[in-house]
């Protein structure tokens, strides 16, 4: 899928569909190809696409960044329709600036009983269950739950979301065919609210995709499982689930994926070096990796 991209979306259909990056480092080769993929798939639906910055993690995020990310979206010829500086009703766009809504979503999961207050440390949690470690996380036992009845709606403790233990979670990825993981055994209680006083990125992404009103939502494979943990939110606030598209990964020659922290090349740095935009989704094509998951069909 090479060739040159142009042009907003268009705004003609109900599909909205967003580009979401997290301005905490210089994009790669990776997020070339799954912006590219939103933007295409936003683009044959004629819908609207969003461009929402990720910011909630104020010690990565920085502004140069987010600069960056513009520049390069720009030099990729991937353009969106609302958000970034082109504003739009569904604002703020900033991801940072969407705290109270944040915070009301969260409220409502105290209320309706889906979350729990815990101050259990990681280093707690694998004490007593030793080596589960799942998804860069830690497996979170059930007998570290507890009942948030009676309990104030502190926003300085750490909450988590009380999976259904055994509930498969289904989903039909449009790059895929169907996935499932299930609950409490793919992944534990999750993060919903930090004791800093600030959302985890599960409940920042579903709050802001429920009031952005996304249609479907094109991101990298790496958050697969994430999926499903947010396919549970969607169900306890009672809000309808997008449509979901994982794009497989951007590896090295050596296998291990592309990302910020390793400080894979950069699209700046392929441009500096005189690749052209199409060299780059070539190349990106090229190195594309899918990840494994359980009860892929
Ligand atoms: N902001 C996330 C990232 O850059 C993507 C989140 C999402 O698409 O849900 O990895």
């Amino acid at each position: 899928m090479g060739g040159k991209l142009t042009g907003v979306v268009g705004r003609q259909s109900g599909y909205r569909g967003r580009l979401a990056p997290t301005p905490s480092g210089m994009l790669h080769a990776g997020h070339a190809r799954t912006f590219r993929e939103a933007w295409v798939r936003a683009h044959s639906e004629k819908g609207t696409l969003v461009l929402r910055m990720e910011d909630i993690d104020r010690e990565r995020c920085r502004p140069e960044y987010e600069e960056a990310v513009l520049e390069d979206l720009a030099w990729m010829g991937i353009r969106w329709d609302e958000g970034g500086f082109r504003g739009g009703e569904y604002g703020p766009y900033r991801q940072s600036d969407r705290l109270k809504e944040h915070e009301r979503v969260f409220r409502s999961l105290i209320k309706s009983g889906f979350v729990y207050p815990s101050d259990a440390s990681r280093k707690e949690i694998l004490a007593e269950n030793p080596g589960r470690e799942i998804d860069g996380g830690v497996f979170f036992p059930g007998n570290f739950r507890k009942s948030a009845a009676g309990y104030t709606p502190r926003t300085d403790v750490n909450w988590r979301f009380r999976v259904p233990d055994g509930r498969r979670v289904v989903f039909k990825d449009g790059e895929r065919g169907t996935v499932s993981y299930v609950a409490g055994e793919d992944f534990g209680d999750f993060l919903i609210w930090r004791k800093s006083g600030s959302p985890s990125y599960e409940l920042a992404v579903v709050a802001d995709d429920i009031a952005m009103k996304i249609t479907e939502v094109v991101r990298g494979e790496d958050l697969l499982l994430s999926t499903a943990r947010q396919i549970l939110i969607y169900e306890a606030v009672g809000a309808r689930v997008p449509r979901f598209c994982h794009v497989p990964l951007v590896c090295e020659e050596s296998g291990a994926r592309l990302s910020k922290t390793a400080k894979s090349v950069s699209i700046r740095e392929l441009r500096e070096k005189g690749w052209t935009p199409e060299e780059v989704f070539e190349w990106a094509d090229h190195r594309a990796k899918l990840v494994e998951v359980p009860g892929e069909s």
